[in-house]
């Protein structure tokens, strides 16, 4: 059973550097102090209580958990104890920067209940990590990653295609080794350009472009189906819009509160658009979960084939995988899959 997360957000906490696209400030939508032992126990009994049979799951987000003084990280881990010890928690999930992990940290984690760390990855490619100050290189994340497997945790890596310096061929190198190295799952954030940080001055300035909505998307579809085809969960896409970021907050970049479900959707309207032929009418059966992406947000994918003369009807078959679709048209019945029927390029992005 999925567990339910109990958020905390660690705003810049502990974090001693200044990332060309970070105001933790405004993703977190935290003021950045730490929660105390008792708003921790307070918060996840309000959450216990509205989570019925299913397990809790403790996650600090944001900032930088392991560069915080052992005596701050120990207040945080130490509340959660007794609640581990009676199985109230299933885990505690933390995130770091790849250069504040070694064996002994991990070590020191694994001894108080965590059993899920995600990294800020970012990039694998040197020149993208410096180009964005993040103070750390690739071979840190590898680093990092191997020291989280030795101690049989979960590791996590967040990217973040559209740095300064990135290329869409830097975005897909670095998201396959991530997973050659390891990664059990995988965030992908595509860079937005926030308000009063120095990506926003150098964007104002003309010396950063950031990716459109649209190329943002078609480099999504591209890291997507790559993460899927070899298994490794991409468990979000885009940053959320509940972590105070607003028309106010994004100057330019890949943004889209619902960005994540924008793009599978547009990979399952490229299988429609591959093979169903204009002017068909077609049923197309998918995974009942999967349902409003192949209709598209506010009918998208249906009017998209509308425009073409075709004319379809989703219905959810729980016999499909996630992935695939069933086309039914007049002469045919065929099952597609975004996994390999349609093949995307580096070059269309
Ligand atoms: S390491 Fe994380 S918290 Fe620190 S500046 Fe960079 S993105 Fe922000």
């Amino acid at each position: 059973m999925k567990p339910v997360t109990v958020p905390f957000f660690i705003s810049h906490q502990g974090c001693p550097h200044t990332c060309v696209f970070c105001d933790q400030r405004t993703i977190s939508g935290a003021s950045g102090s730490l929660p105390s032992g008792e708003q921790i126990r307070t918060r996840i009994d309000l959450w216990r209580s509205t989570a019925g049979n299913r397990p809790l799951e403790v996650a600090f987000f944001g900032g930088t958990f392991t560069a915080l003084p052992e005596e701050m990280q120990a207040d945080l881990l130490e509340p959660l104890q007794p609640l581990l010890r009676d199985g109230v928690l299933s885990t505690v999930r933390i995130s770091t920067r790849p250069d504040c992990i070694d064996d002994d940290r991990v070590a020191w984690l694994a001894e108080r209940g965590v059993r899920i760390i995600e990294l800020g990855v970012q990039s694998m490619a040197d020149t993208v990590l410096a180009a964005s100050g993040r103070g750390h290189c690739a071979a840190d994340s590898l680093n990092a990653i191997r020291c989280i497997k030795n101690f049989g945790l979960t590791v996590g890596a967040q990217l973040m295609p559209g740095l300064p310096n990135d290329t869409p061929e830097t975005s897909l190198a670095s998201l396959e080794q991530v997973i050659l190295a390891g990664a059990d799952f995988l965030r992908i954030y595509p860079t937005v350009v926030l308000k009063g940080t120095e990506l926003a001055r150098r964007y104002t300035a003309g010396e950063f472009v950031p990716l459109s909505l649209d190329r943002g998307v078609s480099l999504c579809k591209l890291l997507l189906q790559r993460a899927m085809q070899t298994g490794v969960p991409v468990i979000r896409i885009g940053l959320q819009a509940d972590q105070g970021l607003s028309g106010e907050t994004v100057l330019a970049g890949c943004w889209h509160p619902a960005l994540g479900q924008m793009v599978r959707s547009r990979m399952y309207a490229d299988l429609v658009d591959h093979f169903v032929a204009s002017g068909a009418c077609a049923t197309v059966y998918c995974h009942p979960a999967r349902i409003s992406d192949v209709i598209g947000m506010g009918r998208s994918n249906l009017l998209r084939q509308a425009e073409r003369g075709v004319r379809i009807e989703a219905v959810p078959d729980a016999s499909l995988k996630r992935e695939e679709l069933k086309v039914l048209t007049e002469n045919t019945c065929t099952i597609y899959s975004i996994l390999k029927d349609i093949t995307y390029s580096i070059h269309e992005v």
